[in-house]
């Protein structure tokens, strides 16, 4: 208890969304996730979206596991991810697809996890791969092998989120490679933090799966609502 105390007094923990202050243990306040929490009967289970897209689009992932809404209410606390200053948000959010991919029948296991990679510059600049970051926190959960070395990213593109159209964001997932490595009949989580078109899953799902993935599960933090203005920043 005392330890907890002093913890407390030298790192104060807030929550990402209200700030509100926390004991060392919480990741978010009782209201906050509330709020942020997706249901999980509450998108669709194939493209990962609230408004389903895969009429217009089929994804080339099998299938999607998402733990949170993104929207004007619930944003702070992702982009409080992408700025290095409170990392809870992907703690609670890896939870939550644990719990989800644990106790659903529908998902099964899997044989690896592998976070959509970041452009190294970037990365260093930032400190680490949040997508990475949530990855290995499920990958914990989950008795799972964390994997960096298929997907990478060899130039630093443009970011999704600044691009608006869905042409645009589709060839710009070009920028996404993967090394020679077999995952011949491998059930495979891709792991994000925010899923906004599903392109960037879709490109990496299908490189996966050119080095033999059985399937591959898209695995989100966070999945934009309804399809009016999704921009992530
Ligand atoms: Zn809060
Ligand atoms: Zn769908």
């Amino acid at each position: 208890m005392i330890r907890k105390k002093i913890l407390n007094f030298f790192y104060p923990n807030f929550c990402p969304l209200c700030e509100t202050f926390l004991t060392a243990e919480e990741l978010l306040c009782d209201v906050c996730g509330e709020k942020m929490l997706l249901g999980q009967d509450d998108y669709c289970h194939h493209c990962g979206k609230v408004s389903c897209m895969c009429q217009h689009h089929t994804p080339s992932y099998d299938k999607a596991v998402i733990a949170c809404r993104y929207d004007k209410q619930t944003s702070p606390a992702v982009i409080c991810l992408k700025n290095s200053r409170n990392t809870n948000f992907a703690y609670f959010a890896a939870q939550i697809i644990a719990q989800r991919l644990q106790y659903g029948q529908y998902y099964g296991t899997f044989d690896a996890i592998i976070p959509v990679p970041m452009h190294i510059s970037k990365q260093r600049l930032r400190g680490y791969n949040q997508a990475a970051l949530i990855a290995k926190e499920i990958s914990r959960l989950l008795d799972v092998p964390f994997r960096e070395d298929v997907l990478y990213k060899p130039t630093p593109g443009t970011e999704q989120h600044l691009l608006k159209s869905v042409q645009e964001r589709a060839r710009n997932v070009n920028a996404f490679k993967a090394y020679p490595v077999s995952l011949e009949n491998q059930k495979i989580l891709l792991c994000d933090d925010v899923l906004t078109t599903g392109s960037t899953m879709s490109r990496c799902a299908t490189l996966l799966k050119e080095n033999g993935a059985f399937s591959v599960t898209a695995a989100a933090a966070s999945t934009t609502a309804p399809k009016k203005k999704e921009n992530p920043e």
